[in-house]
């Protein structure tokens, strides 16, 4: 009896310190990822590049996770597509799976994001080619709505694990000045620059780090992110 009594009293304050950090359901966003045959060489050939693109959204879901940004990507299709990318910015072909082009070769992005939109209801949609720059960014290798649905990843960038947890970062709105760099050096994967030693984090005041903050009360992609993630995940729905 006296047990049980005890227990009761604990309820409510359990409820008090668990209610604050605990998360509701991650919501699923579909990931379709087109490439390009010159992307494909720069990885050593198709199963080579999905490999590594897998691994890659694993990274993803794995950083979203021990962050507690709540968002969590599901690849429904990997597809390569013919668009020569040969003297194209990789802003412009961001720019041509986003909104269209000119000629037939800048059409083939969008018209390919539209049919993996419409048959595999891919909520997001990222292209992989060689380019780099464009937007007045010469050593750019990913651009992305912020947030939104689209992204463009350099191809050689994908020896990385940053890019693309970094670019699908930005389409479930988290930023580069709200990044966080932990006093060991380290930053989270949402830094600007990926020259540096980053940790699989985006930066959260209430997660750590072996025993580190990885945010404060300014620094806090994860609060975005979560803000976000039903509005990619029920994009269709
Ligand atoms: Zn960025």
């Amino acid at each position: 009896m006296k047990v049980t009594k005890k227990w009761i009293k604990f309820i409510p304050l359990l409820t008090l310190i668990v209610g604050p950090v605990a998360e509701t359901q991650a919501a699923t966003s579909q990931l379709a990822i087109l490439y390009t045959n010159a992307a494909k060489n720069r990885n050593g050939g198709d199963p080579q590049i999905k490999a590594r693109l897998r691994n890659r959204i694993q990274v993803t879901n794995r950083t979203s996770r021990q962050s507690r940004a709540n968002f969590f990507v599901r690849l429904v299709n990997i597809k390569r597509i013919g668009y020569n990318e040969r003297g194209v910015d990789l802003f412009s072909s961001f720019i041509h799976l986003a909104g269209g082009g000119f000629t037939a070769n800048e059409k083939i992005p969008r018209n390919e994001g539209r049919i993996v939109e419409r048959r595999a209801k891919a909520d997001l949609v990222s292209i992989i080619t060689t380019g780099t720059g464009g937007g007045g960014n010469r050593g750019a290798v990913g651009w992305a709505n912020t947030p939104g649905y689209y992204s463009a990843i350099n191809a050689d960038s994908l020896g990385n694990t940053q890019g693309v947890p970094h670019e699908i970062g930005h389409n479930f709105d988290g930023l580069h000045q709200r990044a966080h760099r932990l006093p060991n050096g380290l930053t989270t994967v949402m830094w600007g620059n990926f020259a540096r030693a980053w940790t699989q984090y985006y930066s959260n005041p209430h997660v750590r780090r072996n025993g580190v903050l990885t945010g404060n009360g300014n620094k806090n992609n994860a609060i975005r992110m979560r803000r976000r993630d039903y509005a990619n995940a029920n994009r269709f729905r």
